[in-house]
Order: C-alpha cells, then sequence, then structure tokens
C-alpha cells in the first residue's frame, strides 16, 4: 500500500518498490551490471543456472507479460540477442543459449517484476529440461489443430497494437 507521503510510481522512474528487482534497479540492493539504457537493463543472477547467467529486466513496472510495453518487450529481446553475443565472446563457458521468461505462478515466476533469463549452455552443464510424460505421445493432428483454431480466434479477438 502506497501512503502519501511516498513518491508515486512517476517520481521512481516507474519502479515496483515492492520486488527485490526494484530495489536493485534503484540502486537500493546490490547487483552486478551489465548492461542499462533507457528501457531495460541487464545484471547477474544471484543464483546461476550457468556461470553468466543474466537477467534482462525492463525499467518500467511490468509483473507479467500482459503489462509489459509492446516496445520495452521488443528491447528486452534485442538486448538478450546481445547478451547472449556476449557470452558467446565472453571467454565464460558457452556453447549455446537460452532464453526464459515465466509469466505467471504456474510458469515458474518467482520475482513479479518481469525479467527475461538469458543464460550460457554447454555439454554437461547439468541443467535439463523435465518433461511430462504426455511429451513422449505426441496427441492425433486434430487435437494440434483444435488448439490452433483456439489461439488464432484469441488472437483475432486482441485489439490491434
Ligand atoms: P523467476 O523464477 O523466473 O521469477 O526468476 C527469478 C530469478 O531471480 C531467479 O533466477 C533468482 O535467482 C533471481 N534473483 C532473486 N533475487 C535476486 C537478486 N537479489 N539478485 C539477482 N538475482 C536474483
Amino acid at each position: 500500500m502506497q501512503g502519501e507521503d511516498q513518491p508515486n510510481a512517476v517520481q521512481r522512474g516507474g519502479f515496483d518498490p515492492h520486488t527485490v528487482f526494484a530495489k536493485i534497479l534503484g540502486g537500493e540492493l546490490p547487483a552486478t551490471f551489465v548492461y542499462r539504457d533507457e528501457l531495460v537493463a541487464a545484471f547477474l543472477d544471484i543464483q546461476p543456472i550457468t556461470p553468466g547467467h543474466t537477467l534482462v529486466v525492463p525499467l518500467v513496472k511490468a509483473a507479467s507479460l500482459a503489462e509489459l510495453p509492446p516496445a520495452t518487450g521488443a528491447r528486452m529481446f534485442t538486448v538478450a540477442q546481445r547478451v547472449g553475443a556476449a557470452l558467446r565472446g565472453s571467454g565464460l563457458a558457452c556453447e549455446g543459449v537460452n532464453l526464459f521468461l515465466a509469466d505467471g505462478v504456474a510458469a515458474g515466476q518467482t520475482v513479479f517484476h518481469l525479467h527475461l533469463h538469458v543464460f550460457p549452455r554447454y555439454a554437461d552443464d547439468g541443467f535439463r529440461w523435465k518433461l511430462p510424460e504426455r511429451y513422449y505421445q505426441p496427441p492425433p493432428r486434430a487435437d494440434i489443430e483444435a488448439a490452433g483454431e483456439r489461439i488464432r480466434a484469441a488472437l483475432e479477438g486482441q485489439r490491434p497494437g
């Protein structure tokens, strides 16, 4: 809850003061920054999956994809591309790169200031996706087509932008 004596979101520069990343962006908590521009910043994850694991974070308050301005999302991806290239050229172990973004608790989101993970991959790095059993028994083509029809309808229902 924001009291009247606290700065509003604009005065804070758009940061949500209630997440750890807002505190990092605001300089209240330490982080190892590798990039910053007028829309996004990138700093190293405190619990890296592999050395060099970087988080690309919007400066504006956005807990979810739905709240993220599209231009900021585009910049996040552009910066993630650059960080990926930097990781490959950094001398850190990096034979490949994964991007990962968790939108919502069910997707594994734990910090509610959106962020794009960029982390190096290399042989025997210990990271594996745990896939459900259904993955190994693909559904009938008609089920995939039915899902596609639902998604096309939802896309058509969206406002342009
Ligand atoms: P997610 O589960 O996608 O929300 O990811 C949150 C990420 O934030 C995790 O990889 C954490 O290790 C990372 N994290 C949490 N606190 C900090 C912090 N103070 N500095 C850097 N990374 C952090």
